[in-house]
């Protein structure tokens, strides 16, 4: 009996799950770790921010999928793995050996080059984490998000339209951003909507430092908070660099285009905490993570049976929809922006079609 070990439930070996039928080989034990029983819908966090969807919209029981198709499932964390040993080991201290090890544990943010932001932050991923502590971001009296990236750009909006829905309209919500948001189209876009709803913008200036009360910028500001968040770029867990296998300089464990290291044939990973060798700037994001997973169910079934691998082939142009509130939204695909009520029901269709695939 060969043992695949999935380790994480995230967007791609959720498709990778969707995807093992009940003829497959009996000859193949699948073991699913995952340090929650649920998988979260990143595409649906802004949304269940400002209110407008329950915690059952945006999860899927992954201990229900697992038991359906008679696939181990343990709730636990995955703490490291010894590719010579063939072994990972967990929260509990248990070790499981495999054939084959797939990883897709997603990111953090929780970078190391803020001084005083581990500490002071509220920590929102690994996505588990995201749902209990979103409300301590709503409540707070000056929030400030540390990134100009899509997901900053939406929880800022989100929680400023929690704000104004729940008796909290004087609270203030501040963005800190060094460089670009999306580019300069949309920027001007969001600048105008930032404006307009009051949301405050730092632009053009790096956080460098977290005090007790202030987050300090690199032009020697200073921007008062209560609570603060990161949401600047995935950082990546530390237990891939800790396996000795190969990392890009941020840490994340590289992949060629079968999805499988490098170093070691018989482990892949996908999703956030992978570094495509053949796409190195592919943006961390779902809507990757979810496309990697028809290649990684191929290339994990097919390896075992020494077949022919699939190449994953990132697409070209993805369609973003980024959620402004109040039920509008911000569509960009290749040049083309549009803005309006009608993208906000677009993207509220494309997820809960998501969502209705996996529940
Ligand atoms: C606030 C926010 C909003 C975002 N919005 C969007 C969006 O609208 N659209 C979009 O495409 N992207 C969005 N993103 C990015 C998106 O979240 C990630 O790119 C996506 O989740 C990556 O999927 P993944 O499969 O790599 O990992 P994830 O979906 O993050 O899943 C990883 C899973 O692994 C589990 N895990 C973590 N560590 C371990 C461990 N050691 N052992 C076992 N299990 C573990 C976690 O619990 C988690 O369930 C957003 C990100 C943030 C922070």
């Amino acid at each position: 009996m060969k043992t695949v070990v999935l380790a994480g439930g995230g967007h791609t070996h959720l498709e990778v799950l969707r995807r093992l039928t009940a003829e497959r080989d009996t000859e193949v034990k699948w073991t699913l770790v995952s340090a929650s029983r649920y998988h979260y819908y990143s595409g649906m966090f802004s949304g269940f921010a400002e209110g407008l969807y329950s915690i059952e919209d945006i999860r899927i029981d992954l201990k229900k999928i697992c038991e359906d198709k008679n696939i181990d499932f343990i709730e636990e964390t995955l703490e490291s793995f010894d590719p010579a040993k063939r072994e990972v080991v967990l929260s509990s201290g248990e070790k499981l050996s495999y054939d084959r090890l797939s990883l897709d544990i997603g990111s953090h943010t929780a970078p190391d080059q803020i001084e005083g932001l581990a500490e002071k932050q509220i920590q929102i991923k690994p996505a588990h984490l995201f749902t209990e502590r979103i409300d301590a971001c709503r409540k707070a009296k000056e929030l400030v998000i540390i990134g100009g990236g899509a997901a900053a750009i939406e929880m800022a909006f989100s929680f400023h339209q929690w704000k104004q829905q729940n008796g909290r309209k004087y609270d203030r919500v501040t963005v800190v951003a060094s460089g670009e948001m999306v580019d300069e189209k949309s920027d001007s876009v969001v600048e105008t909507l930032f404006d307009h709803k009051g949301i405050r913008y730092v632009k053009g200036d790096a956080a460098v430092e977290v005090t007790d009360r202030y987050v300090m910028t690199e032009s020697g500001g200073e921007v008062l908070y209560s609570e603060v968040i990161f949401l600047g770029g995935a950082q990546a867990p530390a237990l891939l660099e800790a396996s000795g296998l190969s990392v890009d300089k941020k840490g994340f464990i590289k992949v060629n285009a079968c999805l499988q290291t490098p170093d070691d044939s018989r482990v892949f990973a996908a999703g956030d905490c992978a570094a495509l060798i053949t796409h190195p700037y592919l943006p961390k994001s779902g809507v990757y993570a979810v496309r990697q997973g028809e290649v990684l169910h191929h290339n994990l079934i097919a390896s075992l049976r020494r077949g022919a691998l699939m190449d994953y082939k990132p697409q070209s142009r993805a369609l973003i929809l980024l959620s402004t509130g109040g039920k509008q939204a911000l569509m960009l695909y290749g040049k083309w922006r549009q803005f309006g009520s009608w993208a906000w029901w677009w993207k509220d269709y494309i997820d809960r079609g998501y969502m209705r695939k996996y529940q």
